[in-house]
């Protein structure tokens, strides 16, 4: 092929991929879980609680990601449903992401239980080919923290990404330049990162049905019918996308921290948006207290199922770190984002403004405020103090209805 003399094929990127991973990491904690069907998901006393992951038992019994717990269970009578615990997948990522870091700087968390890696001239310090570098990765991750990953092997993000997808779990897969047009031409479409199912289905009323077909394409055509998105899939499709990993130092003074999740059938419910949020927002929580870090800027992002992306985020005069600030603000531009027509593939939520915890002044809870109003009886000094912390709040809940366009919330007078 004319253009394969323009890949820029010198580079060593894995993927690496942790297989089922929140169902993994539980059933490592608890091998009794290992032999039964099992799901991650949220409340299972709410019947509309939705699967956040599987086991591979439940997977063959049909359970999907993003159905309701009812649903799940109609399929699999017997599938154990245990509640996610968003700090510890948090703590194994840290973990395997470290051992990764023995090998390079350059790794860069792709979620929570994806990374890339560059390898390039640093593969020949451990083994006598990248491939045989990734099959010790994977036996290493296997013994020292006992979960299977997926590498891909290639010359590039986007053809590494798609080589860990085509073998799990614990597999290798190498995808080179030469392999492109066997390898990689003859699959379907929706294996290329970002062809969703809108997409997928735009492409094949021009009748491209297989990567090769995008490659084939003129790249003008694409770029003129689909727009930025058409121009990237015909560069991933050749092969010719080349960012950089990042440094995993670089990422670590994070200026924000944000969790996303693709969901493989789309929310078109409250319920189920409201499930998908509410672990996100777990996480992000998770991750800000143990980077003691508060923050003032808070943004909700969906992509909708033909991947428009939406975002809307507020900036609030004061920094916050606990839960209950953070999920009445993700609460509120949801409804402000969301038109309860367009369904969601994606949501996303992100905080930063990022300062160290008590190197600013830091809002009090609203639990804080209502057991304040409830006291009846205080010493004159925490009468004081009381006003004082009411008058706090008071000003920043009318500074959020200002910035928020009033309705933030209602703050009811003394009681
Ligand atoms: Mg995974």
């Amino acid at each position: 092929m004319r253009f394969l003399n323009k890949i820029n094929s010198h580079r060593t990127i894995l993927h690496c991929d942790c297989n089922g991973y929140y169902a993994s990491v539980e059933c490592l904690l608890r091998p009794e879980l290992c032999n039964l069907p099992m799901a991650v998901t949220g409340n299972p006393e709410n019947r509309h609680g939705i699967v956040l992951a599987k086991n591979q038992l439940a997977k063959e019994a049909g359970v999907l990601t993003a159905e309701t717990i009812s649903e799940a269970k109609r399929k699999c009578p017997n599938l154990v449903c245990v509640r996610p615990q968003h700090d510890l997948y948090q703590e194994y990522s840290v973990k395997i992401n470290n051992i990764y870091r023995e090998y390079t700087e350059r790794v860069e968390p792709f979620g929570i239980d994806e990374s890339f890696l560059d390898m390039t001239d640093l593969w020949q310090n451990f083994a006598i080919s990248p491939a045989k570098f990734a099959d010790s990765l994977r036996k290493r991750i296997r013994e020292n923290i006992g979960l299977t990953i997926s590498v891909g092997v290639s010359f590039n993000k986007i053809l590494a990404k798609l080589g860990s997808d085509l073998k799990k779990p614990d597999a290798t897969t190498v995808i080179s330049p030469e392999d492109l047009p066997t390898k990689v031409w003859p699959l379907d479409i929706t294996n290329l990162l970002y062809v969703g199912k809108v997409t997928a289905e735009r492409l094949r009323i021009l009748n491209i049905n297989t990567i090769g077909d995008i490659a084939k394409t003129d790249p003008a055509f694409l770029a003129s019918y689909f727009g930025k998105i058409g121009e990237n899939l015909s560069l991933y499709a050749r092969g010719l996308e080349n960012s950089e990993v990042q440094k995993y130092s670089e990422l670590d003074e994070a200026k924000s921290i944000g969790n996303g999740m693709t969901f493989s059938e789309d929310l078109t419910d409250w319920t189920k948006i409201k499930d998908g949020l509410s672990g996100l927002v777990d996480e992000v929580v998770t991750r800000l207290i143990k980077a003691k870090k508060v923050c003032n800027v808070i943004q909700v992002q969906l992509k909708s199922s033909d991947f428009q992306v939406y975002s809307r985020q507020t900036t609030l005069d004061q920094h916050i770190q606990k839960r209950e600030q953070i999920w009445v603000i993700v609460w509120q531009l949801i409804n402000e984002l969301w038109d309860e027509t367009t369904p969601i593939r994606l949501l996303a939520v992100t905080v930063s403004g990022l300062e160290n915890q008590g190197e600013v002044y830091t809002q009090m809870s609203l639990a804080d405020l209502s057991s304040s109003n409830k006291q009846t009886v205080v010493a004159e000094d925490n009468k004081t103090k009381d006003s004082a912390k009411q008058d706090q709040i008071r000003n920043l809940v009318f500074k959020l209805n200002q910035q928020m366009g009033g309705n933030f919330l209602k703050l009811g007078k003394n009681k």
